[in-house]
């Protein structure tokens, strides 16, 4: 939407040419928030804007990969792949819906050529799952990508360092749990939350997370009572 976004020129990293790219600004009234950290504002979706496409080449990732040194040996990779052929993804500043998740599909593919850090992919997934949500009319696309991101959130848990970012273990718990939990499979949610709960350095450490973790458990207990909302993702 025009006012919430401008225009900017980067250097891509595979096919070296400028591209452009769309940035939003900052200052966006937030309405509300979401258990998984899903964040609806305004009469506009950001994250339509988080992965960016070069108008060239066709490679698209999110900013911090677009504009940090890739080691040779990914940049070798993704050259055979996006040189060779021509992947017309024309620039928009104005993303559809449309827009939005080719953008995201084709990062998510080009982290799996790389063999891709599993917490990278789970944030495209979640915020893929997001856009879908938004949208109100692609439930089935939400609920893949929701448990897309749960999955690759728990190989990230086993196999990587945190924190990464911001993203504590203890926050990417409490992220799987609310997904489940959304999902509708209670089990699963309420065995992550167990986790955290049954931690006393998750309370003393991080009591955030832990607050928001006792407060989804009683959801559950709650709508247990309730059973109508299960299966169902919540709006
Ligand atoms: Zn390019």
């Amino acid at each position: 939407m025009v006012g919430h976004t401008f225009v900017v020129e980067k250097l891509c990293p595979i096919c070296e040419k400028m591209t452009r790219v769309v940035k939003t600004r900052s200052r966006i009234p937030v309405t509300r928030r979401d258990e998984d950290a899903c964040t609806h504002y305004r009469d506009f979706n950001p994250y339509y804007y988080t992965v960016w496409v070069c108008e060239h080449c066709g490679f698209a990732a999110d900013e911090t990969t677009f504009t940090t040194k890739m080691p040779d040996r990914y940049l070798a990779i993704l050259r055979s792949v996006l040189l060779s052929r021509k992947i017309n993804i024309p620039f928009t500043e104005t993303r559809t819906l449309g827009n939005a998740t080719t953008a995201f599909r084709l990062a998510l593919k080009f982290l799996d050529i790389l063999k891709g850090k599993s917490s990278k992919k789970a944030k495209y997934a979640h915020q893929l799952a997001w856009i879908y949500r938004d949208s109100e009319e692609h439930e089935d696309d939400e609920k893949e990508f929701m448990l897309k991101a749960a999955q690759f959130y728990e190989i990230a848990l086993a196999k990587e360092h945190f924190p990464i970012g911001e993203l504590t273990d203890n926050a990417t718990i409490y992220l799987i749990a609310a997904i489940y939990y959304r999902l509708g499979d209670w089990q699963k949610a309420t065995s992550f939350l167990s986790r955290l709960i049954g931690d006393q350095t998750v309370r003393q450490r991080e009591p955030r997370i832990y607050d928001k973790a006792r407060d989804l458990w009683g959801e559950i207990r709650a709508s247990k009572k309730n059973p109508v909302k299960k299966g169902i993702i919540l709006k």
